[in-house]
């Protein structure tokens, strides 16, 4: 009796393992860098799900389509983290305020990101200004939802904290000319993902990604022939960017429980072809043997309580096309 009782507990102890849900649910929006136009790979920006928060970082191109085909409702976002000024970065942005409170949402967002965010802000509401006051007067939106909360970071440190959800802001090096750079580290019960943001080796992001459970970090990559035909231009990129290199040293120095590239630039041209995936793989796991994948849109990466990190298979575009409003008495 004894023993079944043993028997009983441990199978319900693995079959509640096994159906634990995840701390911290981390979904790439878009994977691409600025010059690529790709409909596999959109824009940058991510998404962390985390204790009924969802938590976006940067708006890239087609951010609002890849929101809605992750099963990201735009009333559910808490807060929009940007992490440098390069469009790339912002471009999906427009789109995000303005569709939002045309779909329901009826607070502003709360927007963060260097100082100059404020710019950002206050031109979304200038292009807008005219929808806006159409869609006031329309009684189609609320008027409220079309202000923007802006938090502009001056300094590294905790910027958001709220029902157990830190993100903490910290600078990377992403160039002389694009300063400040900040990448964002989410932690919430002792677990924590790290977004490199675009950035080369820099030993405050190995800092802040000590013991972190999912790190993604950016590349760029190209073949050995490209490299070898125009060395000026690699050495330019990897002056801002991280090279397989770089992140291979980064991974070392962290040792994430899994590390995940986005923002992936495939220098190519010339006849030359880009590297593939394999290749990209290739060239970090001959100098880093832990666990890291080459990142794609809509893939969802689940942080469990116990640190372990999967890639959810069942998560990903689980949302189709959606040509009906929710929300409204006549959208235009
Ligand atoms: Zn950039």
């Amino acid at each position: 009796m004894k023993v079944k009782s043993i028997l009983l507990m441990v199978l319900m102890f693995v079959s509640l393992g096994c159906f634990a849900a995840p701390s911290i649910q981390v979904t790439l929006l878009g994977t691409a860098s600025a010059t690529t136009i790709s409909s596999q790979r959109y824009g940058m920006a991510t998404v962390v799900r985390v204790n009924g928060k969802a938590l976006l970082f940067d708006a890239g191109r087609g951010a609002l389509i890849r929101l809605h085909e992750a099963g990201v409702d735009l009333r559910d976002i808490s807060a929009i983290f940007i992490t440098h000024l390069h469009s790339d970065h912002l471009t999906g942005l427009p789109d995000i305020y303005a569709t939002a409170p045309i779909r329901g949402r009826n607070v502003p967002f709360d927007l963060y990101g260097p100082p100059d965010i404020t710019r950002v802000a206050d031109g979304l509401k200038l292009m807008f200004a005219p929808n806006n006051a159409i869609r006031e007067k329309d009684n189609e939106i609320n008027a409220w939802a079309s202000n923007i909360i802006v938090h502009p970071i001056t300094k590294e440190g905790v910027v958001y904290d709220q029902g157990g959800v830190k993100v903490t802001a910290f600078l990377v090096d992403h160039g002389q000319n694009v300063k400040p750079a900040f990448g964002y580290r989410v932690d919430y019960q002792g677990r924590s993902v790290v977004i490199s943001g675009d950035t080369r080796y820099t030993a405050n992001l190995v800092k802040h990604s000590q013991n972190v459970d999912l790190l993604i970090h950016c590349v760029v990559a190209a073949r050995p022939e490209m490299i070898a035909a125009v060395p000026d231009t690699m050495n330019h990129l990897y002056g801002y960017l991280a090279s397989p290199d770089d992140v291979a040293r980064v991974l070392n120095e962290t040792k994430p429980h899994l590390g995940v590239l986005s923002h992936i630039t495939l220098f190519a041209g010339g006849g030359i072809a880009p590297e593939t995936d394999d290749m990209l793989h290739q060239s970090i796991a001959s100098k880093y043997k832990g666990n890291f994948l080459v990142g794609h849109d809509l893939e969802t990466y689940d942080i469990f309580a116990d640190g372990h990190v999967e890639l959810d298979k069942q998560a990903a575009n689980t949302h189709g096309d959606d040509a009906v409003s929710v929300s409204l008495t006549g959208s235009h």
